[in-house]
């Protein structure tokens, strides 16, 4: 009998590491990794370099359909297009982030991603990193994780990440920019940053990523042998 498909939500905010370990961790298990922020990102990236305001909830909601955006997923890397063009680099900025969690705050934007994010899962082993993905896009995943950290640790990951990808920034921007997206994301009316009531809550400040990986991934291989 064909089994169902496994899935993994973690969520949890900017800079916790949850893109990070996702990686990992899949393949490890063999499955997908998912990261639901970059489709928000493509999002904020097409309304900034079309020049149209993506704080405008009307305006957002009546061109979402025009943003074309798709993805491909090749060999654990996961590439982002508007229409032909790759925007997987570019989505990566600060100026992104910003727009990107203004746009998904509005749940036009919520609902014209959910079919995408939900036939993932419904298609494969998927690990899915974002926001609401044990609260809203896939309530029933098999395990559910909330990766936080403070956020001097989630800025300083987040800045060593942006400069080794050949962004210039400083500290002090990333930091205040993390302040200002935690603020969005959980004080939101739609799909707010919050841990599924049955979601492990997991604060990795002073742990390092081999100790976050190995005990992840002790956790979902004793929650699927339970399962099994
Ligand atoms: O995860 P990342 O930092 O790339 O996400 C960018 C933005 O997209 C977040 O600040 C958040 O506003 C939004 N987002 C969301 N729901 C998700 C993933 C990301 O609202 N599932």
């Amino acid at each position: 009998m064909k089994r169902d498909k496994i899935s993994i939500a973690i969520d949890g905010p900017a800079g916790a590491g949850k893109s990070a370990v996702s990686a990992e961790l899949a393949k490890f298990f063999r499955f997908i990794h998912f990261d639901t922020g970059a489709l928000y990102r493509v999002l904020g990236y097409f309304f900034l370099i079309n020049k149209l305001d993506f704080k405008d909830e009307s305006i957002v909601c009546k061109n979402l359909e025009s943003s074309r955006i798709r993805f491909k997923l090749q060999d654990g890397i996961q590439r982002m297009f508007l229409g032909k063009n790759e925007v997987t680099n570019e989505i990566r900025s600060d100026q992104v982030s910003f727009a990107a969690s203004i746009v998904s705050s509005f749940v036009c934007s919520r609902n014209f991603l959910l079919k995408t994010q939900r036939d993932i899962a419904k298609n494969n082993d998927v690990i899915m990193d974002g926001r609401d993905i044990g609260t809203v896009v896939l309530p029933n995943a098999n395990i559910k994780i909330f990766l936080t950290a403070s956020p001097e640790v989630r800025a300083k990951r987040r800045f060593e990440d942006l400069r080794s990808k050949g962004f210039e920034t400083d500290y002090e921007t990333v930091f205040s920019s993390i302040i200002n997206r935690d603020k969005n994301d959980s004080t939101r009316a739609v799909a707010p940053l919050v841990p599924a009531e049955d979601s492990i809550i997991y604060d990795t400040t002073n742990v390092i990523f081999e100790e976050v990986f190995k005990n992840l991934s002790d956790k979902i291989v004793s929650k699927l042998k339970l399962e099994s």
